[in-house]
């Protein structure tokens, strides 16, 4: 039989704050985090005012390259 590594859960950070979160709950944070960011850039002066921070898509980008290795 195979064996079957316990994986302890994974980790991730997320995008806009860099705290970590399980894979299972990250998404769940970035929602609130992004409705949070808005509102404190909103208030913040026009020359401190940033940029959204972009979602990595290395994950998916990973995804689509076994995708593509495979065909
Ligand atoms: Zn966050």
């Amino acid at each position: 039989p195979k064996r079957v590594k316990k994986l302890a859960p994974e980790m991730c950070f997320c995008y806009i704050c860099g705290n970590q979160y399980t894979i299972a709950s990250l998404p769940i944070h970035e929602k609130q985090c992004l409705a949070k960011w808005k509102i404190v850039n909103s208030k913040l002066p026009k020359h401190l005012k940033r940029f959204l921070p972009k979602k990595p898509q290395i994950l998916i980008k990973n995804m689509v390259d076994n995708l593509t290795r495979f065909a």
